[in-house]
Formats: C-alpha cells, sequence, structure tokens
C-alpha cells in the first residue's frame, strides 16, 4: 500500500513544496514543530533508513545542506535540528523514509527532553566492535 508520501510524490495528493529533483523531494510538513519545519524524502519508498539504496541516500544527503541552507535564509531561523525516526517504536508514523528539518528560533521555548545514560568503557567498546563487524557483513 502506498504511503501519504509516495502519494504526494505522485501528485494524488498536495504539499507545500520545498525542494524537488529525480530522487528527492521536500515539502513543508503539514504539523510543523516550527515555522518551517520541512521533511526531506527520497523518491524510492524504502521503509526505513536501513532499506534505502545507497544512489537513494546519496541523493538525499547532497540535498539536505542546500535545503537547511534556504530554510535558515528563507526563515531567519539560527538553528535547526535534524531528526528522523525508523519504525513505530522510533516514533515513526508514515513508513516512508524522511528527515525532519526542524528551524529553531532564538525565542524557541521547547526542548527536547532526551535520557541520557552513561555507558561504561567496556561495554562502548564491545558495542563499537559488533556495530562495526556487522559493517562489514
Ligand atoms: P514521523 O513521525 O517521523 O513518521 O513523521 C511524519 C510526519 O509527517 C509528521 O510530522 C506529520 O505531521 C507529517 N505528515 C503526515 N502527513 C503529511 C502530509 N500530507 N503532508 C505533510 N506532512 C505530513
Amino acid at each position: 500500500m502506498k504511503t501519504v508520501f509516495s502519494k504526494i510524490i505522485d501528485r494524488e495528493i498536495p504539499c507545500s513544496l520545498v525542494y524537488e529533483n529525480s530522487g528527492v523531494i521536500a515539502f513543508l510538513d503539514i504539523n510543523p514543530a516550527t515555522r518551517g519545519h520541512t521533511l526531506v524524502v527520497p523518491k524510492e519508498p524504502a521503509e526505513t533508513m536501513d532499506k534505502l539504496s545507497e544512489p537513494s541516500a546519496a541523493m538525499l544527503g547532497a540535498a539536505i545542506p542546500k535545503i537547511c541552507r534556504a530554510i535558515l535564509k528563507a526563515t531567519g531561523a539560527t538553528a535547526y535540528n535534524l531528526l528522523q525516526n525508523n519504525g513505530t517504536e522510533a516514533g515513526m508514523t508514515v513508513p516512508h523514509v524522511h528527515i525532519h528539518i526542524i528551524p529553531r528560533y532564538a525565542e524557541s521555548t521547547h526542548e527536547f527532553s532526551w535520557r541520557h545514560d552513561p555507558i561504561s568503557q567496556t561495554d562502548a567498546d564491545q558495542l563499537a566492535d559488533s556495530i562495526r563487524e556487522a559493517m562489514g557483513s
């Protein structure tokens, strides 16, 4: 079944278009966290980042700085967050890879409240080892 983002890409439903090329589309979030909140979406309908092809990932990566620059210029935001959810447990509601660009302003009062737990050096070493190992397989 097509996601709402594939429907936007296929022009079946409207969007406030910010940027588009052959591999990527960017549009304003319909429910913005801040003014200028933009979603950058690869046209390939991969559900999560780990399923995205390298060519699509490259196009996505190339588009993001360009779009960030334009958002800063157009909104006067002084900072921004990039946010990217993968899977329901991570808060993803549209199962099609997308990166949130959330402009931040001097007067922004909202803050992210991420919890940070320290990790032991041994645990960190083992974890980093196993991630590096998984990358090679
Ligand atoms: P996520 O929770 O990371 O999956 O984010 C999905 C985002 O898509 C939410 O911030 C929604 O507000 C946004 N969204 C859903 N439908 C639309 C739409 N038709 N046009 C623009 N943004 C949308």
